[in-house]
């Protein structure tokens, strides 16, 4: 197969090569990178739960259960506690019922594929996470893509169509690679005016925002028709979710190949979940939500005189760096990295084209001298 040479030959002209680093440790406030311990400005790991003693130990617990659940649920894999974290999880967003899937990417895909289809449009926004645009793909629906968070965008997809049966929008609440607020009230009102759906992901809002962590929908009061959900990121553990109706997890069961066609997860990662959806309910979450809003805050207000917060980021622990070139941006983590702190450049086609950046994301974990020291770095090598 040497033909896949020449496809990665390209990448590397264009200064995009991936290469995965080893990170033996769970990454936490500090990561060890090549043999040096630095400052970790780069996981989701939003409120520190991916090493908490108390998750740690109930993931231990439930391994009981066995290693792995051997089957799709359908079959033999279906464990009491995927119906435990279902209906936990349920009673967090204060929905009828959740399906479970394996991760969020499979949430993604299984939801969209089964519930837009033929004769069906779909409007997503143009930064829209990967494995909803995949989902859009299997979907076989027409889709068309508005511009970022702008509902004037949104209203002219609806106008340029033409005869449609059904229409799904598609948005995330904080965009994972830019770090703003999806307005979710309007998108919310716009669909119900076109009798359109609204399919939100909240996967990176949850844990952070919201009464108990529920996330960004719940603290705007907006009840999207199908709320997706991910247990990798604040959660410190691993999963995905669609919250909604009853008829809709129904559906999902029958329907969504992504959650009929691969094996239950096991039940070490459901004892974390919910161990972790607890702690995460709880008044330590909050006081850890709290700490996280603090860092948040005060980044912001740093990086504001320095002119790198981009429009609309700053309220959620993402911050972008956009620096445009892709080499710059690999040279620049390569440089903070010399100096102590990990920012993992982002590239296409994470990113639009000419919008290579840093991604930072901050933690609960983090100090406020952690702070310090990331703005000193970028006051030293990003200042516009
Ligand atoms: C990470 C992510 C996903 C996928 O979740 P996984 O559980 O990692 O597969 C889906 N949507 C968004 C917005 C994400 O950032």
């Amino acid at each position: 197969m040497d033909f896949l040479k020449a496809d990665l030959e390209q990448l590397a002209g264009l200064g995009l090569t991936r290469s995965l680093r080893r990170h033996d440790d769970r990454p936490g406030r500090l990561i060890e990178i090549d043999g040096n311990t630095v400052l970790n400005f780069s996981s989701n790991n939003y409120l520190g739960l991916a090493n908490h003693p108390d998750i740690v130990a109930a993931s231990k617990e439930a391994l009981v259960c066995g290693t792995g659940s051997s089957a799709s649920r359908l079959v033999t894999g279906n464990l009491a506690l995927h119906q435990e974290l279902e209906s936990e999880l349920a009673d967090f967003h204060g929905v009828e019922a959740v399906r479970i899937f394996n991760s969020g990417y499979q949430a993604n895909i299984g939801l969209i594929a089964c519930i837009a289809g033929d004769g069906d449009l779909i409007v997503s926004d143009e930064l829209n996470h990967a494995s909803m645009i995949d989902g859009c793909r299997l979907s076989r629906a027409a889709v068309s893509v508005y511009q970022h968070c702008n509902v004037d965008s949104l209203r002219e997809c609806f106008g340029r169509a033409g005869p449609v049966r059904r229409i799904f929008v598609l948005t995330e609440s904080v965009f994972s690679m830019d770090g703003d607020c999806a307005p979710l009230e309007q998108l919310r009102a716009v669909c119900d005016e076109f009798g359109a759906f609204l399919v939100v992901d909240d996967v990176h809002s949850l844990g952070v925002f919201g009464a108990q962590g529920a996330g960004l929908c719940a603290e705007l009061g907006v009840v999207p028709d199908a709320l997706v959900g991910g247990l990798g990121k604040a959660f410190g553990s691993f999963g995905g979710y669609v919250a909604g109706s009853q008829l809709l997890s129904e559906f999902l069961l029958h329907k969504a190949r992504s959650f009929v066609f691969s094996t239950g997860l096991p039940a070490a990662v459901l004892g974390a979940s919910i161990a972790a959806l607890r702690v995460i309910r709880s008044v330590e979450g909050q006081a850890r939500r709290e700490t996280l809003q603090k860092r948040i805050s005060q980044f912001r207000l740093c990086l504001e005189p320095l002119g790198l917060l981009e429009t609309n980021s700053g309220f959620s622990p993402i911050f972008p760096i956009v620096v445009g070139n892709s080499t710059t941006a690999m040279n620049l983590t390569e440089l903070l990295l010399s100096e102590g702190v990990f920012c993992q450049a982002i590239r296409p086609p994470t990113v639009k084209e000419g919008t290579a950046r840093l991604r930072v994301s901050l933690s609960s974990l983090h100090t406020e001298e952690d702070i310090d020291t990331l703005i000193c770095c970028l006051r030293d090598h990003c200042q516009r």
